[in-house]
């Protein structure tokens, strides 16, 4: 099963929490885009424990940047 479509970047090495200072494990991959720098179906990815999860999607989402969220599981790997 394909959610993302194959449109989101692969994640490469250690899946640790993108927040600033943290080095929780990654429980949530954040799909986003900025359409200023990337075409529409191009998914950027954050990852996310889930202490950090509400934080980094209200940051995503109060610039209209936040797409969808899902399982680290689902994410395609580099
Ligand atoms: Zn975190």
């Amino acid at each position: 099963m394909d959610l993302l479509g194959g449109s989101a970047d692969p994640v490469a090495g250690e899946l640790i929490c993108s927040a600033k200072g943290c080095r929780g494990e990654a429980r949530w991959g954040l799909l986003w885009n900025n359409p200023r720098l990337h075409t529409p179906e191009r998914r950027k990815v954050w990852l996310a424990c889930d202490t950090h999860r509400e934080h980094l999607e209200q940051f995503l989402g109060a610039r209209s940047f936040w797409k969808q969220t899902v399982p680290v599981t689902e994410l395609e790997r580099a």
